[in-house]
């Protein structure tokens, strides 16, 4: 098969050096450009990196030399040289905004980390398992950007990529309300311990604008397409409490559901075991096989332990049991640079292009 021609916006940084090592790789997709800064522009990648490289596996041969290109100067030449970008770059949201909205008018389309989109009203926000047709927005999108090719498509925070998945195939039992209390990696904030030594042997118990995140995007990732828009639905109600502690890699969440009617926790189990969406059923090389893993091991998952399951795209559920002022309790936790970033990209890059949402030029 012939691969698409991709680009990583902000490949210098945490995110974007995932990317760079999910995509070395990738069966499907072929990385023809690395853009940052004007700081690393010129440079090549492994002098823009220098001793900014924070993943444990190295930095892939093959990219070391590639010269770094400016994301905003290059733009033309990017998108042309491309079939799509993924992005992730740290700059003010209405820079961000503007810069994908650019590449994506120019015909180019934008697989986005940044939140910067997430509630642009025609911009879909997909977990792929979830609400793949929300992808069908992108039509009027493509109309308000004057373009047949560019879209901007976003994956949602980290912090709620265990919860939502879990909460979501209990949907028919009628889940009234949540609560979840997230223990999230420093790596949510771009950091390691060497960055970060403050949080040796701490917990900080605030990550700013997350809470707000974690309550208000699942309303549009249960959002109905009307009008042309994604209109968010305030499904589940969900009150959230985020919290940063001494781990690398890893978001857990202590959650609580109330559901009209509970079947027993066997057949939640079920629901959980037979849960599958469209990556699964596409095929798709980053889909895990099995969505959701429940652990029977009473001090299962374990952030050290579980977060690579299936290559960091899975999510695992433990310590599930009845509740005294919700109906059930329960722990779930999923990888937040991986799933909860880049590799939620790449999925949605892969569901984007089987669907035929992105070309290849
Ligand atoms: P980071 O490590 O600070 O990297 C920032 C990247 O943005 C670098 O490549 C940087 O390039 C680039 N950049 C900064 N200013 C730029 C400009 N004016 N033009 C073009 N590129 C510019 O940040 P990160 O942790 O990877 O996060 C990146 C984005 O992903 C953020 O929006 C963040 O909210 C989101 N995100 C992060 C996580 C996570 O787990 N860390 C999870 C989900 C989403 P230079 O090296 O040239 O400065």
């Amino acid at each position: 098969m012939e691969k698409y021609s991709v680009g990583i916006i902000g490949a210098t940084g945490m995110v974007g050096q995932r990317f760079a090592l999910l995509l070395a790789e990738h069966p499907w997709f072929d990385v023809k450009v690395m853009a940052a800064s004007a700081r690393s522009a010129g440079k090549t990648y492994k002098e823009a990196v220098g001793k900014r490289w924070l993943l444990a596996d190295p930095m892939p041969a093959k990219f070391e030399n590639m010269i770094v290109m400016d994301a905003t100067a290059d733009m033309k030449t990017i998108a042309g040289a491309v079939d799509f970008v993924f992005c992730a770059v740290d700059m003010p949201k209405a820079e961000i905004k503007a810069l994908e909205e650019a590449y994506a008018s120019l015909g180019c389309p934008v697989m986005s980390n940044n939140s910067a989109n997430r509630f642009t009203p025609d911009v879909p926000m997909i977990i792929p398992e979830i609400n793949a047709d929300h992808a069908e927005v992108i039509k009027y999108q493509q109309k308000r950007l004057g373009t047949d090719k560019g879209f901007i498509a976003v994956k949602s925070n980290c912090s709620l990529q265990s919860y939502v998945p879990a909460i979501h195939p209990l949907l028919p039992l009628g889940v009234e309300r949540a609560l979840a209390c997230t223990y999230q990696a420093i790596s949510g904030a771009g950091k390691n311990f060497n960055t970060w030594p403050e949080m040796i042997d701490n917990v900080i118990p605030y990550i700013g604008g997350e809470e707000e995140k974690s309550e208000q995007e699942p309303t549009k990732i249960w959002g109905v397409l009307e009008d042309g828009v994604i209109k968010p639905r305030n499904t589940v109600p969900i009150t959230a409490q985020c919290i940063r502690v001494p781990v690398s890699d890893g978001h857990m969440a202590a959650v609580f559901v109330k559901l009209e009617n509970n079947p027993g926790m066997d057949e939640i189990k079920r629901l959980w075991a037979e849960f599958a969406g469209e990556p699964q059923k596409l095929g798709l090389p980053s889909a895990p096989a099995q969505y959701i893993h429940y652990f029977e091991e009473d001090n299962r998952p374990q952030t050290n332990m579980d977060r690579m399951l299936e290559k960091g795209m899975a999510v695992s559920v433990g310590r599930l049991r009845e509740d005294s002022q919700y109906t059930i309790k329960f722990v779930c936790l999923s990888h937040n640079t991986l799933r909860g970033a880049a590799g939620g990209g790449v999925l949605m890059a892969e569901l984007l292009c089987a669907k035929g949402y992105i070309k290849r030029s």
